[in-house]
């Protein structure tokens, strides 16, 4: 079969032929027909993450079918459409799993970072890994939604604004554009921030009632204006830009981060105790969460914007994602 693998940490991503792998007990081997590239995949090209082991295959954001089962597997068939997003399948006896809190699992499993991804013909992966993908979603279209998706899509139905709520959408990338879409399928009186005015009129056609340009106007003080936001999800990686949302919290509000960023925040303590507001982070979410995912886009027609190449243009696509070039998702598309 065909893969795209990482040498070493820092190494080109390289096209190379390797064996078509075996499923072992509770696994099942994938046939990939569309894999997206996410900016977290810089995780297996570059290094710097836990747990990888060179060469490594990135990539998790696989949809494919389901091509042969290990043993002991239930509830799974071969034929099934499947994807697979950044939840690898969980331990089942750590203690958060003892809980139910799969998605916190001590010993988790990361596709494409601490075992080979989805930029291949075919992929193996726990069971527990999957998630189905409905029949009128695309493969092209559903890869991205498992993880990009399931990240804005979880984060916002957890956060505890009720329909009617104004939320916003800080950042109109890759996640943001379909942080817009659930925010307003969901019924938020949805707002998007970006810096500048040139993503307005696409904000407006995802579903946003109101854009901040956060180069023109305070967003604090904007989102105040509009009577504060219950939350304002933050799916950029500029912490400055987050930091700056805070003043536009209504009382109770939060600021739910999802952007992964390594820059500090900077909230004077004291800004958060009049409106009791809180800063949380939020976890992209089980294979469960990537079916509710998949489920709720087919059902309200939220779909990623892509661009699709073929897998052995994976170098390409990578710089062009990481360039910020990206419409806004790339996705690799195997000819299966
Ligand atoms: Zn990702
Ligand atoms: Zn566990």
């Amino acid at each position: 079969m065909r893969a795209v693998q990482v040498g070493e940490a820092g190494a080109d991503l390289e096209l190379v032929e390797r064996e078509i792998p075996e499923p072992g007990r509770g696994e099942v081997r994938v046939r990939v027909h569309a894999c997206g590239i996410c900016h977290s995949d810089m995780f297996a090209k570059e290094g710097g993450f836990p747990g990888v082991t060179y060469p490594v295959v990135p990539g998790h954001e696989i949809a494919g079918e389901i091509d042969a089962l290990g043993e002991g597997v239930e509830g799974w068939t071969a034929g099934r459409r499947v994807g697979v997003g950044w939840f690898g399948g969980q331990c089942g006896h750590c203690d958060p799993c003892r809980r139910g809190d799969f998605i916190s699992c001590r010993n988790g499993v990361i596709p494409g970072i601490t075992f080979d991804g989805g930029y291949a013909d075919y992929v193996v992966v726990k069971a527990s890994a999957l998630a189905a993908i409905p029949d009128d979603l695309s493969h092209e279209d559903a890869a991205p939604l498992l993880c990009a998706g399931v990240t804005t899509y979880n984060a916002l139905r957890h956060s505890g604004a009720a329909g009617g709520d104004l939320v916003a959408i800080l950042g109109v990338g890759g996640l943001g554009h379909l942080g817009i879409q659930f925010a307003a399928k969901l019924g938020f009186e949805t707002v998007a921030i970006a810096r500048g005015t040139a993503k307005e009129e696409l904000a407006r056609e995802l579903g946003a009632r109101h854009y901040i340009d956060s180069t023109a106007q305070d967003p604090g003080k904007e989102l105040a204006r509009l009577g504060g936001a219950v939350v304002v999800l933050a799916t950029v990686t500029n912490a400055a830009a987050m930091s700056a949302t805070v003043g536009g919290l209504a009382p109770r509000g939060k600021l739910v981060i999802v952007g992964a960023s390594m820059e500090p925040l900077e909230i004077p303590p004291a800004a958060l105790l009049g409106g009791s507001n809180a800063i949380v982070g939020h976890a992209s979410g089980t294979s469960k969460d990537s079916e509710d995912t998949l489920a709720f886009s087919t059902l309200t027609e939220v779909r990623p914007m892509i661009e699709t190449v073929p897998l052995e243009e994976a170098p390409a696509a990578y710089e062009r994602m990481m360039a910020g070039d990206a419409r806004f998702r790339m996705v690799l598309t195997t000819g299966a």
